[in-house]
């Protein structure tokens, strides 16, 4: 079935800056994460989605008034302590590129800081966030080569698949980002597709929701977070 274009939201936000500092808001931090992409993550939940999927989890992260107001540099600071374990960040939402300077922002602080692999999920997907009328798309260009994967794409109820892993619903996509920008065409992450991931991780398994009734029977385990989720694992 065909889907409707996702709408592009007027009063999209503006860049918050006091004092010369850009600010950026977002809803929590988590870290020594199993469930939100390959690896022991540092997960950044940033405050604000204009997209409003149907289906939608963490409706508590659209407000874009909600949350708690940083200052990027110091969210950055804040981040490189808590994942300096591995270096590796998840940053979700609510919508990242809703608040695109602060993103791009905290992307380059984070890289400077040593970041080893970031993640960044959106409900846009890339074509709509390149396209010339998106507000992020001026950000665009700096923001892409400090991600390593792009998860993109509204949750779609319609196609939920609880075999995924690392996401919700089968349109969503993992782009390998650095690939995609040396040949110039989108490259998917073909392991973070249809097929189950199961990952042994600290002796734990780390497996999509819809498999883990079965091994929650024989030991313990991680299901892995799908879009729009906010529970604690
Ligand atoms: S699933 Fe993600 S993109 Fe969709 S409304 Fe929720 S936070 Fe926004």
């Amino acid at each position: 079935m065909t889907q409707p274009p996702i709408s592009i939201e007027s009063g999209f936000q503006q860049t918050l800056k006091r004092g010369g500092r850009v600010k950026i808001r977002i809803h929590k931090i988590l870290e020594g994460s199993l469930v939100d992409g390959p690896g022991k993550r540092t997960v950044l939940f940033l405050q604000g989605c204009p997209i409003h999927c149907p289906g939608c989890q963490s409706q508590q992260t659209w407000n874009p008034e909600g949350g708690q107001e940083w200052e990027v540099v110091a969210l950055a600071d804040e981040l490189t302590r808590r994942g300096a374990e591995t270096g590796e960040y998840t940053i979700s939402g609510g919508e990242p590129f809703f608040q695109p300077e602060a993103l791009l922002g905290l992307l380059k602080a984070l890289r400077e800081r040593g970041a080893n692999h970031i993640i960044v999920y959106t409900g846009y997907e890339l074509e709509v966030l390149a396209s010339q009328n998106h507000p992020a798309r001026p950000y665009l260009e700096e923001i892409l080569p400090l991600v390593d994967v792009l998860v993109d794409g509204p949750f779609r109820a319609e196609l939920d698949n609880p075999f995924l892993s690392y996401r919700g619903s089968s349109n969503q996509r993992a782009i390998d980002v650095p690939t995609s920008m040396a040949i110039g065409s989108t490259v998917l992450l073909e392991d973070w597709g249809q097929n189950p991931e199961i990952v042994a991780e600290n002796g734990r398994l780390v497996i999509p929701i819809g498999l883990y009734p079965v091994f929650a029977e024989v030991g313990e385990g991680h299901p892995t977070r799908r879009c729009g989720e906010l529970m604690e694992r």
